[in-house]
């Protein structure tokens, strides 16, 4: 294809990384098609292909994904590119047993500042900060059993989960994740046996259809409160495990069956969070305060791996008190100061809230440029809430092709089941957002049969 003969051809960083690196969810021999990023800038990645199936032009393709959820101010920041070289220029990392900085100092009060509250709820005033969302979610799941336990009931080391919801791949977290369609049903041996209430309707939602959901969750609560130490969900938007937008209302629910049980609520914020709904946070929009909250993805602007999780004072302070006194869970790499730097510049650039705007801006972009989808055949529905779009197919993707034709109008997507979807970053602009819309319609046409 490059026009060299196979013999001489130098192995290419393609084929390099085929002989020796995993993928995400992929056998190591996988033979679907991978592409090589030679830059980014703005909301722009520049691709480079090396075989028959990626031809090598560069590609110039809108980020459609944001780098999963992360990248929300674009590739290349001036202000968090300066952030971090400053933050280089005195140290990387250092532990942090023993040890703090200043970045993460700062950090945690930006955090504690901007997280839901309401005068009526104990405040999220205590910070952990981890290394990568899972990490943050198995941290949650700790701290609940540790504070029902120093409060005396140390039976509670269960969890009331959503169906649908996803929280991470470690072993904790798939043990909250859906128990059917989460990938984890290979390790059913090894995971914790967890409480799973239904999926809440969609929305929109009748009265009828919340108030069945909302009995069937408080009898799971009932039923098994002895045992259960938290409810853990996605707010408003559940991500990896179906693109699927429940009713406000809902959570208002979780939040009432938890208080009324004794559970204390978890709310993970790792793909909701840091305005992707229209919220600073997904819970806002049922002015809800969760115990604990986790966030990551967005955190340092798409550019280092860095989580962290949230929680009351009180319950920071009864951990605390009780037997070694620690909640015991310590990263090497906690609160990277390289990390911590680069996420306060990406919070101090939320401060300025041209977010908001950017976002609603987005969502009427979304709405409008993927509405054609309906009329095809495949499409069984699309949605949008806030800068998420979702073409759902009446059966699963052809996930190669898709990416591929979707390529050809200078789109980068990653589709997964039946769902083609997009959370394009913040700084994405109109007539780019028409791009990435008429990009995934005219993929999915292309590929699952036109009208
Ligand atoms: C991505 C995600 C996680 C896991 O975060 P990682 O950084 O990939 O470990 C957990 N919960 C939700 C809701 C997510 O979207």
């Amino acid at each position: 294809m490059n026009g060299t003969p196979a013999g001489k051809a130098k192995p290419n960083v393609v084929d390099r990384d085929r002989a020796c690196l995993w993928h995400p969810y992929a056998p190591a021999s996988d033979t679907l098609p991978l592409w090589e990023v030679v830059d980014a800038q703005g909301a722009t990645l520049t691709l480079r292909g090396h075989s028959s199936d990626t031809p090598a032009k560069a590609h110039h393709v809108l980020d459609a994904m944001s780098s999963w959820w992360s990248v929300i101010h674009g590739y290349r920041n001036p202000l968090l590119d300066a952030a971090a070289k400053r933050q280089l220029a005195s140290f990387s990392h250092v532990m942090f047993g023993g040890l703090t900085h200043q970045p993460a100092v700062e950090l945690a009060e930006r955090l504690t500042a901007m997280a839901p509250s309401s005068p009526d709820r104990p405040a999220l005033e205590r910070v952990f900060l981890a290394d990568s969302g899972s990490v943050s979610v198995e941290v949650a799941l700790k701290l609940a059993v540790q504070y029902q336990s120093a409060v005396g009931r140390p039976g509670r080391q269960k969890f009331l989960a959503l169906r649908g919801g996803y929280h991470g791949d470690t072993t904790g977290a798939m043990s909250v994740c859906d128990p059917v369609d989460g990938m984890h049903s290979a390790f059913q041996g090894l995971l914790a046996k967890n409480v799973f209430a239904p999926r809440p309707p969609a929305v929109p939602a009748d009265a009828e259809a919340i108030l069945q959901w909302r009995q069937a969750v408080e009898t799971l609560a009932a039923e098994n409160e002895n045992e259960l130490a938290a409810i853990i969900a996605e707010p408003i938007l559940q991500g990896a495990g179906g693109m699927f937008a429940y009713p406000a209302e809902c959570l208002s629910i979780l939040r009432e069956i938890a208080d009324r049980h004794g559970l204390l609520l978890i709310l993970d914020e790792i793909a909701t969070g840091f305005g992707r709904t229209g919220e600073m946070f997904a819970a806002e929009h049922a002015g809800v305060v969760p115990d604990i909250m986790c966030v990551g993805k967005a955190l340092t602007g798409g550019y280092l791996t860095l989580a962290a999780m949230l929680c009351t004072g009180d319950i920071a302070r009864t951990v605390s008190k009780q037997g070694a006194g620690a909640l015991l869970h310590g990263p090497t790499f906690m609160a990277n100061p390289l990390a911590c730097s680069v996420a306060n510049a990406s919070l101090s650039i939320l401060d300025g809230g041209a977010w908001r705007e950017d976002v609603a801006r987005i969502e009427y972009g979304l709405a409008n440029g993927l509405a054609t989808a309906r009329s095809l055949n495949a499409v069984k529905d699309v949605r949008t809430i806030g800068a998420v779009g979702v073409i759902e197919l009446a059966h699963d993707v052809d996930v190669p092709a898709i990416t591929r034709a979707a390529i050809g109008h200078g789109v980068w997507i990653r589709p997964f089941r039946n769902l083609v979807y997009t959370m394009p970053p913040y700084i994405t602009r109109s007539a780019e957002i028409e791009q990435i819309t008429a990009g995934m319609v005219a993929a999915v046409a292309e590929v699952h049969g036109a009208p």
